[in-house]
């Protein structure tokens, strides 16, 4: 069985996600994870040129030698493993923030990555959270779910997760910003942009508790287990 949760920056997906991987053993994968990594690597390695392009040879030639894993031997937790180092709280950080979906929506970032992905799905039941996963990475999930909120409460999860890995100097405000131009560059992209798929569930997790949303998609699960 494939559960694929798409939607909008900080609506709450890794952690419907993870919760769902949990009672029903279910394999889970951030796939923002994976880009961010991407992203990291971008940065450490210096492959932007000085007005803030990413150099696309540079880039190319690094990622047939890039080692995007997880590591769950955490209690219970995915770990984001760069080239074998954790790199969980880097990934998050807000430098990472405004270069990532400049990085995602390089068609070779990808076309890589939901290889990646769709492989991890051989044999396993999976939960998998991203923007295009029941688009483009599987379009056939047994169930797809697209997930919204109101800018202020998304900005104030995002915040509480960057204030509690020790990023004090960031405001408000930086963050809904970055949030909102995210999303735009989401939507914007020519390649897998983030829209809802066909025969998606849509939730609205400003108007529901994370409790309540946990149970109503257990019992969709549930359903589906059972036919
Ligand atoms: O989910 P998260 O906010 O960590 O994702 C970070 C960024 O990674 C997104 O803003 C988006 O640009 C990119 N992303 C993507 N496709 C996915 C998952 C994430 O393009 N499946």
């Amino acid at each position: 069985m494939v559960i694929a949760i798409d939607g909008f920056s900080s609506t709450g997906k890794s952690s419907l996600a993870k919760r769902l991987a949990n009672e029903f053993h279910f394999l889970y994968v951030d796939t923002g994870a994976m880009y961010r990594m991407v992203a990291l690597k971008v940065l450490k390695s210096n492959w932007l040129s000085v007005d803030g392009e990413v150099n696309e040879e540079l880039l190319k030639q690094g990622l047939r030698s890039i080692s995007i894993d997880f590591n769950s031997s955490c209690k219970g937790e995915n770990r984001a493993m760069l080239d074998g180092e954790m790199v969980e709280n880097d990934i998050r950080s807000m430098d990472v923030n405004s270069v990532v979906s400049r990085i995602s929506s390089l068609s070779i970032v990808r076309k890589q990555l939901v290889k990646q992905q769709q492989n991890m799905s051989l044999g396993r039941d999976l939960v998998m959270d991203g923007r295009d996963i029941g688009t483009v990475v599987f379009p056939n999930a047994d169930l797809k779910i697209f997930m919204k909120a109101n800018d202020d409460i998304r900005a104030e999860r995002r915040l509480k997760e960057l204030r509690s890995n020790g990023n004090l100097e960031v405001s408000f405000d930086q963050v809904k910003n970055n949030l909102i131009q995210r999303d735009r560059d989401d939507q914007a992209r020519e390649d897998s942009p983030l829209i809802q798929a066909e025969g998606a569930r849509v939730i609205d997790n400003s108007r529901q508790s994370e409790d309540d949303v946990f149970q109503l998609v257990s019992s969709w699960v549930r359903k589906i287990n059972n036919n």
